[in-house]
């Protein structure tokens, strides 16, 4: 079930309801291509930013301090800059903010590659919601997508990727968490598989799809993004399958407020 108070999940709570993302994760354990956490410019907003990484105590104190200023805080979440679930610093928050501040959602986003094994430690934070990266589900276009999983780039470990995330989903939803699939949409790469996505997703037990637009960077620097027109397309077909979230701002991993709201991305 969507949690009616989570922004990144209703469309209606995205403009009444806020989430604070809290950066204490740095590492990652793979490499996709369009990655790029080299810069932390207060004024650039996309996943992978944030303009220091801090440790759980001190998140712990924006989240008091956030509370403090905007009583529509909902969500404490953790999106990097890394990989959440490849941090331990990553649960130790989640559980200091269960303890102090019982009446907040706890939420995740990973890229799926340990969830499975995460899990019973995740549903012991009492974390209710996830977002799973999932770009395709085919080790050819993985190739393609992901420069290396683990530090190896061989097909065999693209499989292995690719078989943990969709086993993670599935045990995730199975557990009662409500997950959320992201997509990454990539013209020429993993476009004409957005609607299987969509299909796996759903019978998978995910509740919602996130098509995001690629941003160029990295080695997809010289990429072309999606038309919006071709968003609206592959969203219309992966509607069939399952519902989409069109509302997300891609944001830093460093973001707090309101998602709806223009002046949402400051920092603490
Ligand atoms: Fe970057 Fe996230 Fe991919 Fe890791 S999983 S390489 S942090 S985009
Ligand atoms: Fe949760 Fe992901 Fe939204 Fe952050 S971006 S609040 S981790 S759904
Ligand atoms: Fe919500 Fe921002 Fe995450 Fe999108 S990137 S799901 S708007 S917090």
């Amino acid at each position: 079930m969507i949690p009616a108070e989570h922004p990144c999940l209703s469309a209606q709570a995205h403009f009444r309801y806020g989430r604070i993302h809290l950066p204490v994760a740095p590492r990652c354990n793979i490499r996709c291509g369009y990655c790029d956490r080299r810069y932390d410019c207060a004024n650039e907003s996309r996943p992978g930013v944030t303009s220091e990484v801090i440790s759980p105590e001190a998140a712990l104190d924006r989240v008091e301090r956030a509370l403090r200023l905007d009583s529509r805080l909902r969500v404490a979440g953790v999106a990097g800059p890394g990989e959440p679930l490849a941090n331990p610093a990553t649960l130790e928050i989640l559980r200091l903010v269960r303890s102090r501040f019982p009446g907040l959602l706890l939420c995740l986003s990973t890229n799926g590659l340990v969830l499975s094994d995460a899990l019973p430690e995740l549903l012991d934070c009492g974390v209710s919601t996830l977002t799973v990266t999932v770009n395709t589900r085919s080790v050819v276009c993985a190739g393609h997508v992901y420069r290396a999983v683990g530090g190896s780039a061989d097909a065999g470990a693209m499989a292995a990727f690719l078989s943990a995330q969709q086993e993670g989903v599935a045990k995730a939803a199975e557990a009662g968490l409500t997950v959320k699939i992201n997509t990454v949409v990539i013209p020429g790469v993993n476009t004409g598989e957005i609607e299987e996505i969509a299909c796996w997703a759903a019978r998978a037990g995910a509740a919602v799809m996130n098509l995001m637009p690629l941003i160029p960077q990295a080695s997809f620097r010289d990429n072309e993004p999606p038309s919006q027109a071709l968003l609206d397309a592959l969203r219309a077909r992966a509607r069939v399958h399952i519902p989409q979230f069109t509302h997300c701002r891609q944001c830093r991993a460093d973001a707090v407020g309101v998602p709806g709201e223009m002046n949402c991305i400051g920092c603490l």
